[in-house]
């Protein structure tokens, strides 16, 4: 009896050590605690009761001594189980990490499971979750020497996303929206974490802050200010951390080109020799900009005082070099030359800079504005201060005398101090060889299905895209809306989804704060074209519009919701809607075109439609587009827009 009460006093303590024991690892303690507790109970409530009883028998006291010895055995069961758990869960997360190129690849479902399991057990660390941003900060709670062994570039990534720009940042959000425990790598080849292209050749070129090329943050038309990244450098995971995230999260690999994908081992290799492997991936490179024949052949000194212009880095130049030369000359009447003239027009009333623009088109924005728009565009941007030559063809270039001397076909000569040329994009298709995925003929780019689908586990989005759209046929577009509406699809059916492209993208043009545009669909000015026109007040311009909708980003204003509850006018016979076509009084040369609606037609079906100082009425152009019918008075469809309103 005195050895079974030294016994269990013995015993008692050492199962409470075991079980609080289990209580202090927070991993796999819930689970633990469930079983252990009642056996504590139980085994002290047995004991209590045999050794408690007045008079205990030597029967109860064996039965103690049983109970008490399972009750040690199964504590130290426990303790191991835990610890060898723990180690387990160490070694799968390392093999994830340093998996090296020897080793056999794993199968999609048992990656997908290590990650499940992951997940769960990490969900169990007392951390803060909610955000994003929040989630994304806090990493398993590994031993400091594990840290340090991370690799810098991981090998293994689930969700890859190559191109650090609008499309890869859209679609790693959609990912993270569908899946929030997704671990997501963006490689980027640029130095700067994902941020939206267009107040590159606006809204920061209006800036008067000195510090703009550091700040890199703008007034939008409205005053406010915002910056052009989509997210500070702290909502994301560094790349090392990415597979030991709670949660997951994004991380971008800065600085970093992919070179090489092999398709069949679902692995890509990076230009400094690393290699990735994924489940899931998307290209979304973007493009280069072109140059013109004639720069490539005149040599290093016409180049290096040539811009091709398209990433910050090159708006940080060109705003220094634009505050020392005398003259630029901008090559290229499209959006980025219109707008780029407009922005530097103005700084050629403030400091004296000449300013030159040059084209083959006969106006501004001539292969999409009809020509008396295009004309009207050419004379604005003339009152902004810039020397604008239309119907100009660049022969040659030459650098004498510390100037650039440019000859054009018809003879003219023009000298400046810096060139920028502004002439197309050539989609970034490199990878497309080693990857053996189609390049389309007719548009370039990566030819995907209406799912946005290369093959069964790559997708392509952005302006690297020529997708097949259900309602116009295949396309290719290189505008930031359809980076973000084709961004986020991609990520979508990379989660699952099996959407095809069916939101119509939009795109637009300010030329500067009193002139703007907003276009969706085909907007080709060899196209037939209905216009319909009325006086604009000054409400109707790009910066009252951006008072009102709160952003300078105008694919963010509008939204779908409002489209499905307009009721387009009835749909018309084919002859009836070509005399429409005809019938509508046709806008006349030198007229004020202060605002109204261009219907571009196809088959006498409306295809595309141009918005002229018309802001925050999308939807309702998108609606006509998906109707794809004959109007028979594209007057009263113009009526939708409330042009006449004041
Ligand atoms: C100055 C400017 C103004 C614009 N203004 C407007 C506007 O007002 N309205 C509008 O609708 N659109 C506008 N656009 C167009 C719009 O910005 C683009 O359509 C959009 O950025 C396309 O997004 P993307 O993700 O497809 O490509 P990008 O934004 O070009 O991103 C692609 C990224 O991938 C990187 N990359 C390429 N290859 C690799 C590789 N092999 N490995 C790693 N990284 C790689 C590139 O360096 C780049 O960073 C403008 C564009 C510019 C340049």
């Amino acid at each position: 009896m005195l050895q079974c009460r030294t016994l269990r006093r013995l015993l008692i303590p050492a199962v409470r050590a075991g079980s609080q024991c289990s209580r202090h690892r927070p991993r796999a303690g819930k689970l633990v605690q469930r079983w252990i507790l009642p056996l504590e109970q139980q085994m002290t409530r047995q004991m209590a009761s045999s050794g408690g009883a007045p008079g205990g028998s030597g029967d109860s006291s064996l039965y103690t001594f049983i109970v008490a010895f399972s009750a040690l055995g199964a504590g130290v069961y426990v303790f191991k189980t835990l610890k060898n758990d723990k180690v387990r869960y160490h070694d799968r997360i390392s093999t994830l990490a340093t998996k090296t190129e020897g080793q056999p690849e794993e199968s999609k479902e048992q990656v997908e499971k290590k990650t499940a399991v992951q997940a769960g057990e990490e969900s169990k660390v007392d951390v803060p979750t909610g955000t994003e941003g929040a989630s994304s900060q806090s990493t398993e709670a590994s031993p400091e020497a594990d840290a340090i062994s991370r690799p810098e570039i991981p090998s293994h990534a689930p969700f890859l996303l190559i191109g650090g720009g609008t499309a890869a940042f859209a679609a790693a959000r959609s990912i993270r929206a569908r899946d929030p425990g997704a671990r997501v790598l963006i490689i980027s080849e640029e130095d700067n974490p994902p941020y939206m292209r267009p107040p590159l050749s606006k809204e920061l070129w209006f800036s008067e802050d000195p510090n703009i090329v550091e700040t890199l943050r703008f007034k939008q038309w409205n005053g406010k200010e915002r910056s052009i990244y989509f997210q500070p450098q702290s909502f994301y995971v560094s790349a090392r951390d990415l597979p030991y995230v709670e949660n997951g999260g994004i991380a971008v690999l800065s600085n970093k080109k992919v070179v090489y994908m092999d398709v069949r081992e679902n692995k890509v290799k990076l230009d400094d020799g690393s290699q990735i492997s994924y489940e899931k991936c998307l290209i979304a490179t973007g493009g280069t900009p072109r140059s013109l024949p004639a720069i490539e052949r005149a040599g290093e000194e016409v180049q290096q005082r040539t811009t091709l212009f398209r990433r910050v880095n090159d708006f940080i130049a060109l705003e220094k070099i634009t505050k020392e030369v005398k003259s630029v000359t901008i090559i290229g009447g499209g959006f980025l030359g219109s707008e780029l003239a407009c922005a530097l027009g103005r700084r050629a009333r403030l400091t004296g800079l000449e300013v030159i623009q040059m084209f083959p088109e006969t106006g501004n924005m001539g292969k999409v504005l009809p020509e008396y728009l295009s004309n009207w565009t050419t004379n604005k941007i003339r009152r902004e201060g810039v020397n604008v030559m239309p119907e100009a063809v660049v022969k040659s270039v030459a650098f004498q005398d510390g100037k650039l001397t440019i000859k054009l076909k018809d003879g003219r000569k023009v000298e400046t101090d810096h060139l920028i040329a502004a002439v197309g994009l050539e989609p970034n298709v490199e990878l497309a060889k080693s990857a053996g995925l189609e390049v389309d003929s007719d548009f370039g780019g990566f030819r995907v299905n209406a799912e946005l689908q290369a093959r069964s586990n790559i997708w392509v989005a952005g302006d690297a895209a020529c997708f097949y759209d259900i309602k116009l046929g295949r396309r290719r577009v290189e505008h930031h809306d359809h980076a973000v509406v084709s961004g986020r699809l991609a990520g979508e059916n990379m989660t699952g989804a099996t959407k095809p492209y069916w939101h119509q993208s939009m795109f637009w043009s300010d030329l500067g704060p009193d002139v703007g545009y907003e276009a969706i669909g085909l907007v080709d000015s060899s196209l037939p074209t209905v216009g319909v026109f009325a006086k604009a007040t000054s409400k109707d311009t790009p910066k009252s519009a951006t008072e009102e909708s709160g952003t300078g980003i105008r694919s963010e204003s509008e939204t779908e919701a409002v489209a499905t509850e307009v009721n387009v006018p009835f749909s018309a016979s084919a002859t009836e809607a070509s005399a429409a076509a005809t019938s509508a009084k046709a806008p006349q040369q030198g007229e004020d075109y202060g605002k109204g609606v261009v219907f571009y037609l196809r088959d006498k079906v409306v295809v595309g439609i141009v918005l002229w100082n018309i802001f925050n009425r999308m939807p309702i152009a998108r609606k006509i587009i998906k109707d794809s019918e004959e109007h028979e008075d594209l007057n009263e469809v113009a009526k939708l827009f409330n042009i006449h309103e004041d």
